[in-house]
This record gives structure tokens, C-alpha cells and sequence, in this order.
């Protein structure tokens, strides 16, 4: 039995049965993340002591005969967005360089309630702002599949860890499509799950309107036992939702036959690639012979996506990243004569060049004069771009989209051009803006063997329906 190869059924049945112990099994991801991982870099910080000690915990409970939680000794990672007490959380920043919160995020705390073992923190944009793990202040991550190119972003520690077998699952954060992407890029799968069904006590905001919180896996299956364990309401965030968790796992097995599946026209226009195309014809194609229905849908205001997605998120950004003033956390310039210099040199010296150019994008968009003309107009695209879908899922129980219009690229291509990186974007974003889940998983390769992802929409707090597609086109396939 390779150890590093488990899908979480596999780590927690092997533990239950006495096959291993959670402390070989955490042992083995650490010698596995020695030896590959200095040439990938999803690893910004292993929490070798707080994983071991939860380990050493899970086999004690085993050794007294007891009933083991569903996630008992089960080796995950998580985004570095997402605060752990007591272990470094960067958010990929030279800022919070030093910063060791004080408090868990509620997924996290959560995960280890059901027995997870945290091996460490996975490396990500900076403030999770990017497309290709690039901007990741601390060292890029090359795509496990092919080095030379990105993984995806912001979410690529967490995407190439899974994709490397360092990790069984990780926690990702998607702002516009940074769980989802990136799992497209590696070939793992990805969801990000409705505004409001996971908490995000403990994340590191980005944009709040529309900042999630999701797992990435090795499985459709795994994607539930996740979702099943971090889903509900938390009274620490109060957009966390009031709504019924079902039991994700159990849902996936229902037929999916006579399902309406929507193809949307906008998102399979110009720009896409014709390979990444097929892929997903070919996918759709699979579903129908399941017995969906596929049904021509519209999605008539995705043009203005991209722009509405950059004004929302670095206005929200602007806002969100004033707390980093070097009064209460992280860096401090020294050296400084007033007050406001020292806020002024602390951001200058702690912030990398994205996170810049968004602080005043939207502190731009947001101003006197210029708020109507951007901020306010973007709210009122977002709500046609929303109700583009309340009219579409009036006519079908799901959206099928390619999850990126081309395959991982290389290392270094888009850096020069943040507008070529943005509008890479297209088919993420709107999910983000309208709430609504969606998952990617994947769905063939390229001729040069690069992973493809489709991705799958769902209506709000109906995940369950996206899973059992996805779960179906997985088992199929
Ligand atoms: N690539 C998008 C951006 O740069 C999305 C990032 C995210 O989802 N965190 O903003």
C-alpha cells in the first residue's frame, strides 16, 4: 500500500483498520514533501508538531478501541490564507512575514474535529490576488505535471500538493476562481461552494462579497467529505448561512439521469482554446449517454464579467488591506521620522507589486467623483450578471463551462501583462459574483499531456446536484 497515494476513505479505513497508524501515515507525507517538494513548492510552513501531536492522538483513540472520527488521521493541508494558531500564516506576504495568529479558522478547526491531521501551510498569491501562483511573495509553484509551468492560482500550493501526492486534500480560498482553476491546471478537483455555506472566520479577506472557502481533492467523493465536514453555520461569521447541511456523500450516489444540463453559448466563444473545447464537448457528450439532457442556455451580460469581477474585488481589497498599517500586525518599517511614514514605508516594503496595483485600482474605483462611475455601476452589472443565472436555472438543474479557456501555461508568460492574466479569468468569475458553487474537475488533456477541467455550476446551496454530476462524469469516465 503506497501511503501518499490515499484518497481520504482510503487514509481513514486504512488507520480504522489497523493497516497503519495516523503517525506512519503522517510520517510518510513529511519524507514524501522532503524529497519533491523543494522542486514543486506548494509548502510555505509545515506544522510538523501541531500534525504529529494530532496524529499521536488519533492512534491513541485507536489503540483504546475507539470510534474513530470520519476524517481520523487523515493528512491535509491548508492555503496559507487561512489563520492556525500558533503556525505562521503569511497569506504569501511579506507583511505578515512573522505572523503567527492567535486563533484557527473555523474550517480548520473543523477538519481536526473530525480528526484531520494539519501537515502544514500551502504556498499562494499574495492576498490570494493572482491567476499563477506568481505573485506568491515568498517562491513560485511549478505545476507537478510539468515544472516549467504555473499550477494555477491563487490556490497553487494547495492544487500541486494534492497533484503531487504530498497532501490527501488541502483547503483552497476562491475569490474569482482560485480553488477551481488551479485544480484544472493540476487535474485534482476543486469546489467552491456557495456564498455563505462554509464560514470564513479565519480567512485572511481578500474581497468579503466574494471570498469562499473550499477543499481540493483527489475524488469527487473527497470533495463531499470535505464540504460535509467545513459546511454550516458558525455564529463567529455572521454571512455564514442558516441552511441545511445534507449528507453530500450519500447524495452523490442518486442517478443523474434526466438531469438538465445548460451549455451556455458566451462560454464557448472566441479565446477558447480548441483542444480545451473538445475536452469539454466530449465530457457533455459522456453526461448525455448518462442520460442528461443538454439544453442550449444564455448567459447574455458575460462579456462585462472580467470588469465587473476587477472593480468589485480591488475595491473590496482596498478596503479590506487598510489593516495592514504596521500598527497592530506584521512588518514595520524602521528607521521612520512620523507616523505616516512608517505606515507609508511599512506598506511600500511589506506589499508586492499586484497587491499595489489593486490597492489603488480600487481605491481609484471607490473615490469621490469616480464611485458612480465605476463602483456603483459594477454592483448594478453584477446583479444582470446574477440574474443572468436565476433565469437560466430556471431551465436547468446545472451549467457545464470549460473552468479556463486554455491549459496550464508556462512559467513567466503572462507575468508582463496582468491584463492577459485577468481576462484568463472569464469563466470563474461569475460564480464569485453571483454566489452560486461550482466544481472543476478533470476532464482529459492536451496533446502535450496537460490536465483539462470542466467546470460545473450549480443553483445556491444545491452543491449536492453539482457533486453527483460530477461524481457520475468521474465514475464514467
Ligand atoms: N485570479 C483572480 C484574481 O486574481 C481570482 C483570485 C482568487 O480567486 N483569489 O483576482
Amino acid at each position: 500500500m503506497d501511503l501518499n497515494l490515499l484518497t481520504i476513505d482510503g487514509a481513514r479505513n486504512a488507520v480504522r483498520d489497523g493497516r497503519t497508524t495516523a503517525t506512519a501515515l503522517a510520517h510518510s507525507f513529511y519524507a514524501k514533501i522532503a524529497q519533491d517538494d523543494p522542486k514543486i513548492g506548494s509548502y510555505l510552513t509545515l506544522a510538523r508538531e501541531r500534525g504529529l501531536a494530532k496524529a499521536a492522538e488519533i492512534d491513541s483513540l485507536a489503540a483504546r478501541g475507539e470510534t474513530l472520527p470520519p476524517l481520523a488521521g487523515v493528512p491535509v493541508g491548508i492555503k496559507d490564507v487561512l489563520v492556525t494558531r500558533g503556525v505562521r500564516t503569511t497569506a504569501g506576504s511579506k507583511i505578515l512575514g512573522n505572523y503567527v495568529p492567535p486563533y484557527d479558522c473555523t474550517a480548520v478547526t473543523r477538519l481536526e474535529a473530525a480528526g484531520a491531521v494539519v501537515l502544514g501551510k500551502m504556498n499562494c498569491d499574495e492576498f490570494a490576488m493572482g491567476s499563477s501562483n506568481e505573485n506568491s511573495a515568498w517562491k513560485p509553484v511549478h505545476n507537478p505535471r510539468d515544472l516549467s509551468r504555473v499550477p494555477g492560482g491563487s490556490s497553487g500550493g494547495s492544487a500541486a500538493a494534492v497533484a503531487a501526492d504530498l497532501a490527501v486534500a488541502t483547503l483552497g480560498t476562491d475569490t474569482g476562481g482560485s480553488i477551481r482553476q488551479p485544480a484544472s491546471f493540476c487535474g485534482v478537483v476543486g469546489l467552491k461552494p456557495t456564498y455563505g455555506r462554509v464560514s470564513r472566520y479565519g480567512l485572511i479577506a481578500f474581497a468579503s462579497s466574494l471570498d469562499h472557502i473550499g477543499p481540493l481533492t483527489k475524488t469527487v467523493k473527497d470533495a463531499a467529505i470535505v464540504l460535509r465536514t467545513i459546511a454550516g453555520r458558525d455564529p463567529m461569521d455572521s454571512t455564514s448561512a442558516e441552511v441545511p447541511v445534507p449528507d453530500y456523500v450519500a447524495e452523490l450516489e442518486k442517478p443523474v439521469r434526466s438531469l438538465k444540463i445548460g451549455l451556455a453559448k458566451e462560454y464557448l466563444a472566441e479565446g477558447l482554446d480548441p483542444e480545451v473545447r473538445r475536452a469539454v464537448e466530449d465530457a457533455v457528450q459522456s453526461l448525455s449517454e448518462l442520460g442528461c439532457e443538454v439544453v442550449e442556455i444564455s448567459l447574455p451580460h458575460t462579456e462585462y464579467a472580467i470588469a465587473t469581477y476587477y472593480i468589485v474585488a480591488t475595491a473590496e481589497a482596498s478596503s479590506n488591506l487598510a489593516r495592514f498599517d504596521g500598527v497592530r500586525y506584521g512588518y514595520r518599517a524602521e528607521n521612520v521620522r512620523s507616523l505616516s511614514e512608517m505606515y507609508r514605508r511599512s506598506r511600500d516594503l511589506g506589499f508586492g507589486a499586484e497587491v499595489k496595483r489593486r490597492i489603488m485600482l480600487g481605491t481609484y474605483a471607490l473615490s469621490a467623483g469616480y464611485y458612480d462611475a465605476y463602483y456603483l455601476k459594477a454592483q448594478k452589472v453584477r446583479a444582470l450578471l446574477t440574474r443572468d443565472f436565476e433565469e437560466a436555472f430556471k431551465k436547468v438543474d446545472a451549467i457545464v463551462t470549460p473552468t479556463s479557456p486554455t491549459a496550464a501555461f508556462k512559467l513567466g508568460d503572462k507575468t508582463d501583462d496582468p491584463l492577459a492574466m485577468y481576462l484568463a479569468d472569464i469563466y470563474t468569475v461569475t460564480a464569485n459574483l453571483a454566489g452560486i458553487p461550482g466544481i472543476s474537475i478533470p476532464c482529459g488533456e492536451t496533446k502535450e499531456k496537460l490536465p483539462i477541467g470542466m467546470q460545473i455550476l450549480g443553483k445556491h446551496f444545491d452543491e449536492a446536484t453539482i457533486l453527483r454530476l460530477a461524481h457520475a462524469y468521474e465514475q464514467a469516465a
